[in-house]
């Protein structure tokens, strides 16, 4: 059976169209696997690769070589690229960018609109939509006076409202303050617990990457590491080689705790400093 996501020797070059025809080989034959329902977070320092992989899942980009499956379709040039599009949503660094009606609620509509799904339709998924992320009280807010963490919230409320089965996101908390980083990460994990859609995240938090099932780390356009956190933060060392700063280990605890884990899994004989 092929898994939800399949991603089979994928090679990104871009090609600039300058004098010179620059290339540059952003992924480099790539090979993963997702299935229904993980929650993933994809790691590694500026200019890695991830945010090029992850364009791949919703045919944002296509592949230069090779090829990426979601739920049995091929990601490519057809017509029906929006099929793959209801199934993967993505959501972006910048909150400012991503809202576009003038009150959360038409925002939410904006995609079941564009469906030409039912009036009552519309309404019932704009219902769930802010119930499963608890913004009913938002539902009137015109963008300007949500914090970042609520336009997240909002943008993530838009994918939902489409019954996407997978929400890609490309760095969603670096710019929000600690509380709506918290927040955006809560709902993430209640959307992946309760309605078991898949969540990918690409992240530079460790604590947040921790809270995932499962990190890949990318270096160089590869995939050089992929396991449960407490795999990938054992071997500290490698990461550091790549330049990821690796987190004061007590941020980690913390995050860890919070989901019931135990410490010694993580850092085993090492010096808690
Ligand atoms: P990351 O998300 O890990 O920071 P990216 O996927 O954005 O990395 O970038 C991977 C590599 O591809 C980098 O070297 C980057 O400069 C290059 N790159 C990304 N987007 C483009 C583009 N539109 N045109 C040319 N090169 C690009």
């Amino acid at each position: 059976i092929l898994s939800f996501i399949e991603v089979k020797n994928l090679t990104h070059i871009f090609r600039e169209n300058d004098e010179k025809k620059t290339e540059k080989k952003a992924l480099d034959n790539i090979n993963l696997k997702i299935d229904k329902g993980e929650f993933i977070a994809i790691i590694g320092v500026n200019g890695s690769g991830k945010s090029t992989l992850a364009k791949h899942f919703n045919g944002l980009l296509l592949p230069s070589e090779g090829e990426c499956i979601v739920d049995g379709m091929k990601v490519d040039d057809s017509e029906d690229i929006w099929k793959v599009r209801q199934k993967v949503s993505m959501v972006f660094q910048n909150p400012d960018n991503q809202i576009i009606a003038t009150v959360v609620e038409d925002d939410i509509a904006f995609g079941p609109e564009n469906m030409g799904l039912e009036r009552e339709e519309i309404k019932d998924r704009i219902e769930f939509a802010l119930k499963s992320l608890h913004i009913e009280h938002l539902r009137k807010m015109p963008p300007h006076l949500l914090s970042g963490g609520q336009k997240q919230l909002t943008a993530i409320a838009g994918a939902i409202a489409m019954r996407t089965q997978c929400i890609v996101l490309d760095e969603p908390t670096a710019m929000l303050d600690p509380q709506g980083r918290n927040a955006v990460m809560k709902a993430l994990k209640e959307l992946h617990e309760k309605y078991n859609i898949t969540i990918i995240i690409i992240t530079h938090f460790m604590e947040e990457a921790v809270q995932a099932d499962r990190i890949i780390v990318m270096n160089d356009g590869k995939i050089i590491q992929d396991g449960m956190p407490k795999d990938i933060f054992k071997q500290k060392e490698n990461l550091k080689k790549i330049g990821l700063s690796v987190p004061l280990a007590v941020d980690i605890v913390d995050a860890l705790q919070k989901k019931g884990l135990k410490l010694a899994n993580v850092f085993d004989n090492e010096n808690l400093a």
